[in-house]
């Protein structure tokens, strides 16, 4: 990863989010108990410990995001904002309570390989109950959906674990949280040609990106491009090149 610190965070004062911070430097400035924003020091560090996790080969997160966002992410050192990395400590918090209260029989967040055309894929679902072919996902929401089917980006990266565990699945189960409720998501099983076509689709961008550099194009319409980004000025001062280049060989 290539989060290098924070955007800092303090509420009083909105123009130092262009300040930068270390992740020493914040976590040291939040254990003063006199910080502005707040956030505390171990939420903080946990936040840290998260994006600081060793992961090996292309993931299903990366696989199932924007792949621009993926590769610029790792190639680029960058600044993250906070609050939008509470939004998935957030959802880290579930999963500790969900994990210690799991069925007996239940394979909870290990990670697993898999490889395709000799691209090695890891992947961590959050629960597999095995006996009832079941893979299921816990995620954070402002608000559950309002349908009954999970949002096209969950139902991708469940599809891909079913693809990449060594076990029979044939039921996708996302449950979303809120403050108010829950609500459990039934996903549609893709069949191996499906699969086959995501992953002929994007492991080679991921694959020429890794390994040679080669930056994916923009995909402005991605949900995460909604205020979820991190590189987003990276992406925009590459896209502003990019055009430019086309321009000057048109
Ligand atoms: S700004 Fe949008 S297109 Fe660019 S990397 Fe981020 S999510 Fe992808």
């Amino acid at each position: 990863m290539s989060i290098v610190g924070f955007k800092c965070a303090r509420a009083a004062r909105r123009h130092d989010r262009q300040k930068f911070v270390s992740f020493k430097d914040c976590i040291a400035c939040a254990e003063t108990t006199a910080n502005e924003c707040h956030f505390t020091a171990p939420i903080i560090k946990a936040m840290v410990d998260r994006e600081e996790e060793e992961r090996e080969g292309i993931t299903v997160t990366q696989l199932s995001g924007c792949l621009r966002e993926s590769y610029l992410r790792y190639k680029y050192d960058h600044y993250a904002d906070l609050e939008q990395l509470y939004f998935a400590f957030r959802g880290e918090l579930a999963h500790l309570i969900i994990e210690r209260y799991q069925e007996r029989d239940a394979i909870a967040e290990q990670r697993f390989y898999r490889e395709y055309n000799g691209i090695k894929i890891s992947g961590k679902p959050d629960i597999i109950l095995p006996d009832k072919k079941l893979v299921r996902d816990y995620k954070t929401a402002k608000e559950v959906p309002r349908f009954s089917y999970p949002y096209r980006n969950h139902s991708q990266q469940l599809n891909l674990y079913a693809w990449l565990v060594p076990y029979e699945i044939n039921r996708l189960q996302v449950i979303y949280l809120d403050m108010k409720g829950v609500k459990i998501c039934d996903a549609t099983l893709w069949g191996k040609s499906e699969i086959e076509a995501l992953l002929n689709e994007k492991l080679p961008v991921l694959d020429a990106a890794f390994n040679h550099g080669v930056v994916p194009p923009a995909d402005f319409d991605n949900w995460q491009c909604n205020g979820w980004c991190n590189v987003k000025s990276i992406c925009r001062k590459l896209y502003e090149e990019e055009l430019l280049s086309k321009l000057n060989a048109g």
